[in-house]
């Protein structure tokens, strides 16, 4: 367990003055000068603003890019520090060489940006000398970034050792939605993996079978899979070379009593490309010079049939090549159905990746999942049962 702003707003403590800082995600995308994407200063928001409302002096401590330890104006925070204040339509200050003289003269109630932490050459050493410089600078220590949370820095996790420590808004949200869909789980718990290659998700696949009812696999590392059970899959992508490795998941599942859904009917073409001619298939009818990019319909429905079944969803990764239509048809009709059952409540729907995000809003469904995580490769490890230390850090 870990505490959070509820615990550090409590009386006890009396926020009203005292510098408290904060680890947001704040490494946003600029095109041309500008935040194309304010998501992350979003998700920012409602602690900074809880804080503050608090009477604290907030300090907000986040990277940007990849300066390397060292001062670089390209990467500074200063742009998107104005930018937060912005989204919040309050004032937001910026502080490019934060010392407790500077944040002494701050008024309480404040919300100040302190530079890029990857200026520091200790920060993601975890040096511990720059841990009890930085720990100086406030009374307490609030994370609320758990897509940075996979890593061991010192804004991540070396202040947590340091000051009382408690989980963010945000921070508390995504905990609080990844333990519902895989920590302690209403069970039948499915789970749809999908996207290109099974290499990169083997640690997920094989934390799974453990965990979940039903292991439902689509996208190219279907391919995988069926290539491993001898279909031939022609020109599909496919990585032959895992078979073993497929194979082995497979056993693992049986011996679990997970049961794993690969796809009969599949969605196949001679070429990538949007709109180009296609046509369904049984999965042991795939001509030499053809390629599988989504699953079949009856697929679909038997998919469907599965997760009405079920009582908390996790998915990561498309069922098709879903940025070139028709081959989005299975991943949107599926992510209806799981955005349909959310929305009528016999269903807790968790999803996370950045292709996944893009065709949950693709699918126009994001919003009726329980919970979407941006948080990329805090995600994943996540899902591969990994304990992530920023987050460990905090249950200390
Ligand atoms: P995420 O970012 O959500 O973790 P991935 O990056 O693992 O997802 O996978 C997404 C990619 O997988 C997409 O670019 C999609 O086109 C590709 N993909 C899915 N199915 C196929 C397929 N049958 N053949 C080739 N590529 C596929
Ligand atoms: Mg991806």
């Amino acid at each position: 367990m870990f505490k959070t702003l509820d615990d550090l707003i409590s009386d006890r403590h009396g926020l009203a003055g005292k510098p408290v800082l904060v680890r947001e995600d704040l490494n946003v995308p600029i095109h041309e000068g500008q935040v194309s994407d304010d998501t992350r200063l979003r998700s920012a928001m409602p602690t900074l603003a809880e804080l503050a409302d608090h009477g604290a002096k907030v300090l907000v401590l986040a990277h940007f890019g990849r300066p390397n330890g060292k001062v670089d104006p390209e990467f500074t925070l200063r742009p998107i520090a104005e930018a937060l204040g912005e989204v919040m339509g309050r004032h937001v200050g910026f502080l490019a060489s934060p010392d407790r003289h500077a944040i002494d003269v701050l008024e309480p109630g404040s919300i100040t940006v302190l530079e890029n932490s990857r200026y520091y050459p200790g920060e993601e050493k975890n040096d511990p000398v720059l841990t009890k410089q930085i720990a100086s600078l406030g009374d307490f220590y609030v994370n609320d970034a758990f897509s940075a949370a996979h890593r061991a820095h010192v804004t991540t996790e070396g202040l947590a050792h340091l000051l009382p420590a408690f989980a963010g808004r945000a921070m508390e949200a995504e905990l609080k939605a990844l333990e519902a869909a895989l920590g302690k789980p209403e069970h039948p718990v499915a789970a749809v993996v999908g996207g290109a290659k099974v290499s990169t998700k083997l640690d997920v696949l094989t934390h799974l079978v453990g965990k979940v009812d039903h292991l439902i696999i689509g996208g190219g590392m279907a391919n995988t899979f069926l290539a491993a059970r001898g279909v031939d899959v022609g020109k599909s992508l496919c990585e032959h070379d895992l078979a073993d490795t497929a194979n082995a998941i497979l056993d693992a599942a049986d011996k679990a009593n997970c049961i794993v859904h690969l796809p009969y009917d599949v969605v196949v073409a001679k070429e990538f490309g949007a709109n180009v001619p296609c046509h369904t298939a049984n999965v042991h009818e795939v001509a030499a010079d053809e390629m599988i990019l989504d699953i079949g319909a009856s697929a679909v429905e038997a998919l469907s049939d599965v997760l009405k079944t079920c009582r908390t969803l996790v998915w990561n990764g498309p069922l098709g090549a879903f940025e070139y239509p028709p081959f989005d048809t299975a991943t949107v009709a599926l992510a209806r159905t799981a955005a349909a059952l959310t929305r009528e409540g016999t269903l807790v729907s968790v999803a996370g990746g950045g292709d996944t995000v893009a065709a949950l809003n693709h699918a126009g469904v994001a919003d009726d999942f329980s919970f979407v995580s941006t948080a990329g490769g805090a995600f994943l490890e996540w899902m591969e049962g990994k304990v992530l230390p920023g987050v460990k850090a905090l249950e200390a």
